[in-house]
């Protein structure tokens, strides 16, 4: 078997030899963490404070609420993987501009495209979009938001990969948001019915 870790050095490398938007503003590459060899990958908006100071998604407040996510529903970093929309911090954690978007997805599609998930949990509206319009950046404003994606599993071709995508409400929105706490609660049960399949897809 390929080594899927060394593939995704060499992107992280090509990253880091690239003029990104953000770079020049960020600490640290926020590139991924987990299992390079995991069926299920989750995929954030962009690094906030403490993911850009260690490089590291989902580190700070909202990385609680996530590794709570994982736990409820059996997971961890040994079989899952992690990665952002963007790679570098924007700055104060605004929204990401389209540029932005457009110039750093190409490296989440080619690290997708190495680990091979079966299963994308799409984090917030950013994820969630991105993946309805099939990774193109233009047209992720033509696609529904999070609020009325969420828990609704649906089959599809991403990039020519087939993946089971799975969008949730971001693990930061339920922190300012505690309304969203019963309907995050049932999409949990809809991941833990999802993984608890034979196979994936
Ligand atoms: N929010 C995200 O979307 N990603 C992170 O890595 C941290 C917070």
């Amino acid at each position: 078997m390929e080594d899927k870790q060394k593939l995704l050095d060499e992107i992280k490398e090509e990253i880091l030899n690239d003029n990104l938007p953000l770079k020049e503003t960020a600490t640290n590459l926020v590139f991924g963490k987990g299992n390079p060899n995991a069926e299920i990958l989750f995929v954030g908006e962009a690094a906030g404070r403490n993911e850009d100071l260690q490089g590291l998604p989902f580190v700070g407040a909202a990385g609680k609420n996530l590794d709570k996510l994982l736990n409820e529903v059996g997971l961890s970093l040994n079989n899952v993987y992690i990665a952002n929309i963007l790679k570098y911090r924007p700055p104060e954690n605004r929204a990401p501009l389209p540029e932005e978007i457009k110039k750093h997805t190409p490296y989440l599609i080619k690290q997708i495209k190495i680990i091979e998930p079966k299963i994308i949990c799409s984090l917030g509206n950013y994820a969630t979009k991105f993946f309805l319009a099939n990774g193109e950046a233009d047209k992720m404003d033509e696609h529904p938001g999070i609020t009325q994606v969420h828990g609704k599993v649906r089959i599809m071709d991403f990039q020519g990969l087939k993946v089971k995508l799975i969008p949730l409400f971001h693990p930061a929105a339920i922190i300012y948001n505690r309304a969203l706490i019963s309907e995050w609660e049932k999409d949990m049960e809809i991941v833990k019915k999802e993984i608890a399949q034979k196979t994936l897809l």
